[in-house]
């Protein structure tokens, strides 16, 4: 069974992120999203409530399928991929400007694990431009975001926006 991971900090998680998923879990037989908590990007939404969303945008919006986890990871990657037989990372690529990062961090994670491989997945032409810190940034300012992010994610930045607004 091939199990791969997909890494990310789903602050808060887009269809870009969930087209992914949907591919990933196509191709392979098993996909454990890996959610990232306490690294050094400061959030909106608590580790918590993005994996709360990931699960409801799963339920929603992939509702057959039965090979995606969800967990929450603090420590390395490699580590993490290691203790659960992990073969390989699945990251989006949209433009030039994520391969020189991408590329980066798939060496780093081959060299603390040789056997760990990184697949990346070229993102939807739809979804190329997206990414969780422009919907943040727009649905500040109360712009409507509903064709970019699941549902539930959507009325989640509502309440946010009213909760910072109180
Ligand atoms: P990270 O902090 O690891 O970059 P993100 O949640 O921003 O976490 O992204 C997780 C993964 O999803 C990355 O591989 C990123 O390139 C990919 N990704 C983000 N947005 C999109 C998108 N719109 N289309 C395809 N892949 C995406």
């Amino acid at each position: 069974m091939t199990t791969v991971l997909y890494p990310g900090t789903f602050d808060p998680i887009t269809n870009g992120h969930l087209d992914i998923i949907d591919r990933s879990s196509r191709v392979f037989d098993r996909v454990v999203i890996t959610l990232a908590v306490n690294n050094a990007k400061q959030t909106l939404f608590t580790a918590d409530e993005r994996e709360a969303l990931i699960r409801e945008a799963l339920r929603t919006g992939l509702p057959d399928r039965t090979n995606i986890e969800v967990v929450q990871t603090s420590g390395l990657l490699a580590e993490f991929a290691r203790s659960v037989g992990a073969v390989a990372v699945v990251r989006g690529l949209r433009t030039l400007g994520d391969f020189e990062y991408e590329m980066q961090m798939a060496l780093m994670n081959r060299r603390l694990y040789g056997e760990l491989s990184t697949f990346f997945m070229a993102a939807d032409e739809r979804y190329i431009h997206l990414n969780s810190s422009i919907v943040r940034e727009v649905a500040r300012y109360g712009a409507d975001v509903s064709d970019l992010v699941p549902e539930c994610v959507a009325v989640a930045l509502r309440g946010k926006v009213v909760e910072s607004r109180a």
